[in-house]
């Protein structure tokens, strides 16, 4: 399932009519994921489309108020009883502390934000090491961060393996590169400029530096204070970073793609490259033991092997058939359980064929072949001419 992220909150403590204190909505499946909730989130989350109702997990970076100052709000709203009524139980999750911090929240202002147990269920991550949840519909990794004691940075991955990171506040760290490690997408702090840093926050130019050695593949930059906005941040993060960038703002979407397609598209490719070198072992490499190939002529099933040593056969076999050949991608169509890949086919003949073409005739066809996989490996392939 697809990531899609959309920006609540793009700024700080600072009261600003264009940017939201701290907040970001993941959706991926049914879950709908709020990372902190600074002022202003209830009110975006209405902007984007969704209503607290709808909130399935709240992830705290730290318990700094622009990171959690409507948790309380969002406690109270959730106790009006046509919010209640609709309410599904939902998870609150952040470092080693947020049960004291919870329970600090009760303390000022009582039942009045006091959720029945089953409706609530909070849960700590460590907050001096490493920590895992699985979700099912996703899993979350988390690092501590350089910040405060409760500093905790969130790794996403979906259940086809798309990966967004949210370091929520943090100073320069090796756990941001260690955490965002070739993530698709890093949503990474910058809350000053350059030549105007400060203690326990990034810049432009170092966010850059931690995104180019984690290799993530976007980088959103976020956290913006007012000092930010008169200088160019994207060329100080030019600096150190060259990879797709966004400065964030109020209500930006982001949709990560299933990395499982580009996965396919590699193998295929991969397989076709060796197809069309004759190289038989390289495309064996990519075959699952128990491969089963077809070929349909004109819409009859005209060749089944099942099975590596067959498919070697086959393979030798048409080897000996071809002077040169090649398959040309032209588009590939992915579905939940398999690519259908249109092909361009060009070979010259090494020998004489029953349709009548002689050696050193070029064959032309367009066809399409069907790929399906299963660890990593194609396990069902169908050429259609
Ligand atoms: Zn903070
Ligand atoms: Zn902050």
């Amino acid at each position: 399932m697809p990531i899609k992220i959309t920006i609540l909150g793009s700024g700080t403590a600072v009261p600003s009519l264009e940017r939201s204190s701290c907040s970001v909505l993941m959706e991926t499946g049914s879950a709908c994921i709020l990372f902190d909730i600074g002022a202003g989130t209830m009110r975006r989350l209405l902007e984007a489309g969704r209503t607290i109702s709808d909130v399935t997990h709240i992830f705290i970076s730290h318990f700094h108020t622009d990171h959690t100052g409507e948790l309380a709000s969002f406690l109270f709203s959730t106790k009006y009883p046509e919010n209640l009524r609709r309410r599904t139980p939902f998870i609150l999750a952040g470092a080693r502390g947020l049960r004291s911090f919870y329970e600090a929240l009760m303390g000022a202002y009582g039942h009045w934000i006091e959720l029945p147990p089953e409706i609530i269920e909070i849960k700590e991550l460590s907050n001096t090491g490493g920590d895992f949840l699985d979700f099912g519909q996703f899993k979350i990794e988390t690092l501590p961060m350089r910040h405060i004691d409760s500093s905790i940075g969130y790794r996403l991955t979906s259940l086809d393996e798309c990966c967004a990171v949210y370091t929520g506040d943090t100073d320069f760290t090796e756990n941001v590169v260690e955490l965002a490690r070739d993530a698709d997408l890093m949503i990474c702090e910058s809350a000053m400029p350059d030549g105007q840093k400060i203690e326990m926050h990034l810049t432009p130019s170092l966010a850059g530096q931690l995104a180019a050695r984690a290799g993530v593949k976007k980088l959103v930059l976020t956290h913006f204070y007012p000092e930010t906005e008169s200088v160019d941040i994207e060329a100080q993060c030019r600096k150190t970073y060259s990879g797709p960038l966004a400065l964030a703002r109020d209500l930006m979407t982001f949709h990560l793609e299933k990395k499982r397609n580009s996965e396919m598209r590699r193998i295929i490719q991969e397989f076709l490259d060796a197809y069309n070198a004759f190289d038989i072992e390289g495309m064996i490499k990519l075959l699952h033991r128990e491969i089963v190939f077809e070929n349909y002529s004109q819409g009859e099933r005209d060749i089944v092997v099942k099975g590596i040593p067959e498919f070697r056969g086959l393979a030798e076999n048409s080897k000996g058939i071809f002077e040169k050949r090649r398959q040309e991608v032209l588009n590939i169509n992915f579905t939940d359980y398999e690519a259908e890949v249109q092909v361009a086919f060009e070979g010259i003949l090494k020998v004489d064929i029953p349709s009548g073409l002689k050696a050193g005739d070029t064959l032309k066809l367009q066809g399409k072949s069907l790929y399906r996989f299963k660890d990593g490996l194609i396990i069902f392939l169908a050429d259609y001419s």
